[in-house]
């Protein structure tokens, strides 16, 4: 690998910081910690004004044409300020995927308002029995004449509450095997039928059940083909990995560091010794994260690049987040704003989080299942 990033990408690095400081106020923080809703349409409008939403877009498409690199560096310097993401993320996964598959009308209408910054879209794929397993999806879309009927239930609709639309994945075939009786619709979350119920989790993040009842869309909220739907589905997983999982362990690191300097305790060689394996880890944590980015430069997919990416930066981070909440003591578990909190109760925030993160996005399990099948070679588990 070439570890050295571009000129470009470095120059680019500043701008973003610059701009996050300015954006990123305590007072965006300090509400996404009370919602849990990990979206402030502040930041979202003025990133959508530098057409950073979809910077890797071809210009023509109303992008930047930046490279992986570029977008590295971009989702690196969003963690590290800890800049709330979620409903630019989730709104790309879809968008992508609607910019390969969707019809010319789908693009016209809902592409122009993603890249305004004017609208959000979200993923209703999990089910409380399809999660890992997504094709397993039982939420049914019946044709009844020019129109579908949309019944069931999704869970972890993550931001659903402030979504215009839902990228639904339903199943319409029950007689063929499971991927292949999957089709993806576009459902507007105003229609009748439509409710939602907020799911507070562990890590302190909202997300959403969504409930259809007899929800009914034309048939052109349809993206894709009828029973073709997991082809859509792959094209829009294969932009749901990230690079940049271990810039949230640097950024906890860099809070370590900064805590145990400021306390005197960087004096205390068991301090130091785990701060230091947990620098030592987030320098692999970001090495992995660039050579899943190199490698997708280099014209590959990087599903197994970005898989040991994941895998290992999650699973770093929940080690990490314990043992300086460990090595800290009790006043780590206050939480932000409570009497006697450390560095703005972020310890006891990472510790919460880091599981969930080895969660979502495809579990530990999931990726270790990439990386020993697609990279291994080994045989299916
Ligand atoms: C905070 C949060 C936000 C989310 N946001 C969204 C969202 O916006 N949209 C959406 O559609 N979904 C979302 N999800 C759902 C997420 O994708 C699923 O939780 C995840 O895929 C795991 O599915 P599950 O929870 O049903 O667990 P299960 O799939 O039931 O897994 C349970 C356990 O079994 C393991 N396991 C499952 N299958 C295998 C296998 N084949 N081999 C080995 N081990 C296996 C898993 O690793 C896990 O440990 C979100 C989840 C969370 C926690």
């Amino acid at each position: 690998m070439n570890f050295a990033s571009t000129e470009r990408a470095e120059s680019f690095r500043a701008e973003v910081r610059g701009f996050l400081a300015e954006h990123v106020t305590d007072e965006v923080r300090r509400r996404v910690e009370e919602t849990g809703t990990h979206h402030d349409w502040g930041l979202h409008r003025a990133m959508a004004d530098r057409h950073w939403i979809a910077a890797s877009w071809p210009e023509e498409y109303g992008g930047l044409g930046w490279g992986p690199w570029e977008m590295n560096v971009l989702e690196e310097e969003l963690f590290l300020a800890g800049a709330p993401r979620d409903g630019m993320s989730l709104t790309m996964t879809a968008t992508n995927a609607i910019h390969h598959a969707g019809s010319d009308e789908q693009r016209r209408s809902v592409i122009p308002r993603v890249l305004s910054g004017e609208i959000l879209l979200c993923l209703g794929w999990s089910e409380p029995d399809a999660g890992s397993d997504s094709a397993s999806a039982k939420t049914r879309a019946a044709r009844d004449g020019g129109s579908w009927v949309i019944n069931g239930q999704k869970m972890f609709t993550t931001m659903a509450h402030e979504a215009t639309y839902v990228f639904l994945l339903t199943r319409t075939n029950t007689e063929v095997p499971k991927h292949r009786g999957l089709t993806m619709f576009l459902v507007p979350t105003d229609t009748p039928g439509f409710e939602l119920q907020p799911v507070h989790t562990l890590g302190g993040e909202r997300t959403n059940i969504t409930f259809y009842s007899d929800v009914r869309v034309p048939d052109s909220a349809r993206v894709g083909e009828v029973d073709h739907g997991w082809d859509v589905m792959r094209v829009a997983l294969s932009y749901e990995h990230g690079t940049s999982w271990g810039a949230h362990l640097e950024r906890l690191v860099q809070r370590g560091a900064a805590w145990a300097r400021a306390t005197g305790r960087i004096e205390e060689p068991s301090v130091a010794e785990r701060l230091a394996r947990a620098a030592t880890d987030a320098e692999v944590a970001m090495l992995l994260g660039q050579y899943s980015a190199w490698v997708g430069e280099s014209g590959r997919i990087s599903d197994v690049e970005a898989s040991m990416a994941k895998l290992f930066s999650s699973e770093a981070l929940v080690r990490h987040s314990g043992e300086l909440v460990d090595v800290i003591g009790p006043e780590a578990l206050l939480k932000d704003g409570q009497p006697g909190s450390v560095a703005d109760g972020d310890f006891e925030h990472a510790y919460r989080q880091s599981v969930v993160r080895t969660i979502y996005a495809g579990s530990s399990e999931m990726q270790r299942n990439i990386i020993s099948q697609r990279g291994l070679g080994l045989p299916r588990g």
